[in-house]
């Protein structure tokens, strides 16, 4: 049974103009095991927060904490994160030309579990995994999201979950760009890594279709760089009937 605390957490972006505060003092813990979702109108710092927690250089924490079992997250360098168990799947995922994906998952699952993968047995886990996925057996040797459609950037992603095997996921928008079938299939991926792992999941998303798949145990609104509620399942549905308008309001903490 694993922990990841967020406490207080204040985090500016550097910009051409300098550094400007997005998150406003972000509480939020997740424990092994449980789903929660982070729903809140665009632009309001969903990014920047999975983007501090992973350690992203352009996200500077300002003050607060990020703890994982008690450890300092925020002292650890991105490395470190990874291996201590932490996995990032972004909102734009970035092409590496030049590396194909079988290298680059090689590489990151030598990173992450201390030795390298025995060939073998990898080769056939990574097979199983994409199909799993529906990803063609050619995308083993294309290069890292390079052309890569939105969808198929999404699907791997998950691929990459899957065999890195994180005990705390955070999955950016990884809604956005799906279509219905690729969304089943991604959402079965993630559902089906959350019955054999005790993960704890972040799943950040702008609109309550994929929490139709992914059910979450805790829904959150995220508004104007903090959370200003939190609830279960049923305020995902009452936030369809609603959208986010009434939260605008809410946005700046009273000072
Ligand atoms: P969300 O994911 O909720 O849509 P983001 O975290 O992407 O929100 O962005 C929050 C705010 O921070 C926005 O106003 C956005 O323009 C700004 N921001 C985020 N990243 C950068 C960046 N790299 N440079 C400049 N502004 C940024
Ligand atoms: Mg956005
Ligand atoms: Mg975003």
């Amino acid at each position: 049974m694993a922990t990841l605390e967020i406490k207080d957490l204040h985090a500016a972006v550097t910009t051409d103009e300098g550094a400007k505060e997005i998150l406003k003092g972000v509480d939020l813990t997740i424990r092994s095991g449980e789903t929660h979702a982070i729903m809140g109108p665009n632009g309001s710092g969903k990014s920047t927060l999975s983007y501090a927690i992973a350690g992203h250089p352009k996200y500077e924490v300002t003050s607060g904490e990020v703890l994982l079992d008690g450890e300092n997250v925020l002292e650890m360098s991105v490395d470190e994160r990874a291996r201590a168990g932490l996995f990032l799947a972004m909102q734009y995922p970035v092409e590496v030309p030049g590396v194909s994906m079988s290298n680059f998952l090689r590489t990151a699952a030598t990173a992450v579990r201390g030795e390298a993968p025995k060939l073998r047995h990898w080769v056939k886990e990574v097979k199983d995994e994409m199909a799993k996925l529906d990803i063609s057996a050619e995308f083993a040797e294309r290069s890292v999201n390079e052309g890569f459609s939105g969808g198929e950037k999404k699907r791997h992603e998950i691929l990459q979950l899957a065999l890195l095997r994180p005990k705390f996921a955070i999955l950016d928008e990884t809604d956005s760009g799906l279509d219905v079938d690729a969304l089943r299939v991604v959402s079965d991926a993630v559902n089906d890594y959350k019955a054999s792992n005790d993960v704890g999941v972040m799943l950040i998303t702008h609109y309550t279709r994929i929490l139709k798949h992914i059910r979450p145990d805790f829904v959150h609104v995220f508004a104007g760089g903090r959370i200003v509620e939190s609830g279960g399942v049923e305020l995902a549905d009452q936030l369809e009937e609603t959208g986010y308008v009434k939260y605008i309001g809410k946005q700046e903490p009273a000072s």
